[in-house]
């Protein structure tokens, strides 16, 4: 059975930087534990914080090689995106959802469409799935 390992999401912000979902709702977290709860507080985290402008002495970036990982695994997931969307019946009828193989995987994609949106996800982890906004109106995928 294949399967997709998802590398660590090397980004350009600070390695400690994290932004999930909390007991008290969404926000900025630290892994180091540094309050980011505060007005601008995660500054030095963002990818645009430099040596000089940032106030953070623990910030960590990733390496080039996680970073390159990271780009191939997008890249990968993206093509298997793409492949996904082929699969699907053209157009997906409104207000339907069902499922196809996976031309990724030995999973299967389950799709749903509804007015003005589309969703598919492989039922492979990480393989592929992604929300669609579709304007009113338009068939989707196109045939
Ligand atoms: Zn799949």
């Amino acid at each position: 059975m294949k399967t997709f390992e998802r590398p660590l999401r090397a980004t350009h912000h600070c390695r400690h930087y994290s932004y999930e979902t909390s007991l008290q709702g969404r926000g900025p977290l630290c892994a180091l534990g540094i309050d980011l709860s505060g007005a601008g507080s995660a500054g030095p985290c963002m990818p645009s914080a430099t040596a000089r402008t940032s106030l953070c002495d623990k910030r960590a970036d990733y390496t080039d090689d996680e970073r390159a990982t990271w780009k191939t695994f997008l890249d990968a997931d993206i093509e298997r995106l793409g492949r996904a969307v082929q699969a699907l019946p053209k157009p997906i009828p409104l207000r339907t959802s069902g499922k196809v193989a996976c031309p990724n995987c030995d999973g299967e994609i389950h799709y749903s469409r509804w007015h003005r949106g589309a969703e598919l996800k492989c039922s492979t982890e990480n393989c592929c799935g992604a929300r669609f906004h579709i304007e009113a109106g338009k068939d989707w995928p196109q045939p």
